[in-house]
C-alpha cells in the first residue's frame, strides 16, 4: 500500500505494509515488525481515523484453502527427476490471490509406473491435480486420476504451445517432441490469465 493511498477498503495480502506505529495502532488482522504495521491476512483495510487504528477484515473464505480432495490448478515449477512443485492459483473454480505451493511426487503421478517426472510435466506447464495430504501444513498432490494431469504445456525448446501427437506432444513451430501426463481436456481450459482466450 503506497504512502498516499491510506484508506479503508483496500485489498491487501499477508505482508503488505499498512503504515508505521507512529501513525497507527495495530488492529485485528495486522502485525508489527520493526515498527511497521503489516497485514496478517488477505482482506480489506479498515482505517479508524478517530482512534488511529488500522485493521484488516479477512475476505478469503475457508473453502479457498486447499484441503484433502480439493482439485487444484497450478503452474509446474522446479521440476526434478522425481518431484515437481506446483504453484497453485486455482482451487476448484476459484482463483486465488495468494499462493500455495504443492508437491507432486513421481509415485503420485499415475496409477501405472512412471520413471521420470520430465515425462510428466515441465516447468511452465499448467497442471490439474488433487490434494492427497495436507499433513504438517505441506500440500501433497496427485495426478493419477483420469481427469487430472497437464492441461496446457509449452515446448521446452521454443516456448510454443504443444499439441497432442501420437504417444506424446509435438511442437508445430520447431518440431520438438516431448512427453506429458495429459488431462483428457488438454488445451480446452483456456481461462488461465486470459492469454489463450482470443474470443
Ligand atoms: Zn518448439
Amino acid at each position: 500500500m503506497a504512502e498516499n493511498e491510506r484508506k479503508s477498503g483496500l485489498f491487501v495480502v499477508p505482508g503488505d505494509r499498512l503504515g508505521v506505529i507512529e501513525e497507527f495502532t495495530s488492529g485485528p488482522g495486522t502485525y508489527v515488525e520493526d515498527g511497521v504495521i503489516h497485514s496478517q491476512v488477505t482482506g480489506r483495510t479498515l482505517l479508524d481515523m478517530l482512534n488511529r487504528q488500522v485493521s484488516v477484515y479477512p475476505v478469503v473464505e475457508e473453502a479457498t484453502v486447499p484441503q484433502v480432495g480439493s482439485i487444484v490448478t497450478g503452474m509446474a515449477m522446479d521440476v526434478r527427476n522425481k518431484n515437481a512443485i506446483l504453484h497453485i492459483f486455482k482451487i476448484g473454480d476459484k482463483s486465488l490471490s495468494g499462493a500455495f505451493k504443492g508437491a507432486l511426487h513421481i509415485s503420485g503421478v499415475s496409477h501405472g509406473y512412471v520413471d521420470n517426472m520430465y515425462n510428466v510435466c515441465k516447468s511452465g506447464d499448467i497442471v490439474r491435480a488433487k490434494v492427497i495430504s495436507t499433513a504438517n501444513r505441506s500440500i501433497f498432490l496427485s495426478t493419477a486420476d483420469n481427469d487430472l494431469g497437464v492441461i496446457y504445456a509449452l515446448c521446452s525448446r521454443c516456448g510454443h504451445v504443444l499439441h497432442p501427437a501420437d504417444r506424446g506432444m509435438s511442437c508445430s513451430n520447431c518440431g520438438n517432441f516431448e512427453r506429458r501426463k495429459l488431462a483428457p481436456d488438454y488445451g480446452k481450459d483456456v481461462n488461465h490469465e486470459g492469454e489463450r482466450n482470443e474470443s
